[in-house]
């Protein structure tokens, strides 16, 4: 459809998405046509993901485009990490209010910054005038049978969390905080900015995993998605809940409840048969990674937390829901 932006519609997606966009060899032919062209290779299966970023609904407009563009890919990384597959292709669909040439070049610097890494290639997308707004499709690829799923988690299974929770959302609760240390700002603005999506976990997921997921609204609302879809239930240690120290810092007595609530951190929530532990553990040791042990599932239906004393309490499958 012909956009009606100011400048010229083919001119400014060749500067700014089309030009600069990396290429694979498995992009027969990409930004230019109708449609782009795209192999699968024989024995691999494909995953398909679409987000939408809303502004001032997921990011502020004020924000360096930089950094929404490259929230926007990790966003949608993050959902082939949590299915084990391997990202390799996206499409944009960028509404703007205008073809601001700054905006967009910061832009397209954060959405190249963020796609390159993963060897992603940008394979088309269309751009419209109207409120701000970006739409990914991220298209990923995992060996036949191997991706994971919500859906598989057994009685028994240990529940792993990939890294710490809770800065990205103390982030969003203290954009206006002014007394709070400059130092202790920057780090947590970058957990929530720059989140890393953890594409580093595929091959161990796709050997051990029986369910998977990242973790956006919240681990007590994403290990419930998990449960819903396995039809079992989960009891957290919360001794065992890796906070981020500066919601520690900041919030005290609080910081897990905080943590297990707050989303955006997009790390990974994952199952694996207890009989499997030392394996998940060497697997990550060889790979330089490590990922916290933080419960296991149960037969009973509901989340639930069980304090350093081994009382058991139940938890609220709290979380962000748009709706
Ligand atoms: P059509 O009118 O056939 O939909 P467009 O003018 O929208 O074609 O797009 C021309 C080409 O540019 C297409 O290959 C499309 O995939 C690509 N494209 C458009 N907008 C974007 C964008 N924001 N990022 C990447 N590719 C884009
Ligand atoms: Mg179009």
């Amino acid at each position: 459809m012909k956009s009606a932006l100011v400048m010229n519609e083919f001119s400014l997606i060749d500067v700014f998405f089309k030009t600069p966009a990396l290429q694979r060899d498995d992009v027969i032919y990409g930004i230019g046509d109708d449609a782009a062209c795209l192999q699968v290779p024989p024995g691999k299966q494909l995953f398909v993901s679409t987000d939408t970023l809303v502004a001032d609904v997921h990011f502020l407009s004020s924000w360096d485009p930089f950094d929404i563009a490259f929230r926007a890919v990790m966003v949608n990384v993050s959902d082939i990490a949590a299915m084990a597959a391997i990202p390799c292709w996206v499409s944009l669909a960028l509404t703007i209010p205008d073809a601001d040439f700054t905006w967009l070049t910061r832009f397209s610097e954060g959405l190249h910054a963020a796609l390159s890494p993963f060897g992603i290639s940008l394979i088309g997308g269309d751009t419209t005038r109207g409120p701000l707004s970006i739409t990914l499709t991220i298209h990923g690829m995992a060996p036949h049978g191997k991706g994971v799923r919500r859906k598989g988690a057994m009685p028994g299974d240990i529940i792993w969390v990939s890294g710490e929770l809770g800065a990205a959302a103390l982030a969003v609760s203290f954009l206006e905080r002014p007394d709070m240390a400059e130092t202790d700002r920057l780090v947590l603005m970058k957990k929530l900015l720059h989140p890393q999506a953890r594409i580093d976990l595929a091959v161990m997921l796709q050997r051990f995993a029986t369910a998977a997921i990242d973790i956006s609204d919240g681990l007590a609302a994403d290990l419930n998605h998990i449960c819903e879809a396995s039809g079992v239930g989960a009891c957290l240690s919360l001794a065992a809940i890796p906070v981020h120290p500066l919601v520690i810092k900041y919030l005290g007595d609080n910081a897990t409840d905080f943590s297990i609530g707050g989303g955006d951190d997009y790390e990974l929530c994952f199952t694996t048969p207890a009989s499997l532990y030392n394996d998940v553990v060497e697997t990550l040791n060889e790979d330089g990674l490590f990922c916290y042990s933080v419960g296991v599932i149960e037969e009973v239906p509901g989340l639930r937390g069980a304090d350093s004393r081994g009382d058991v309490i139940v938890l609220a499958p709290r979380g962000f829901s748009h709706f």
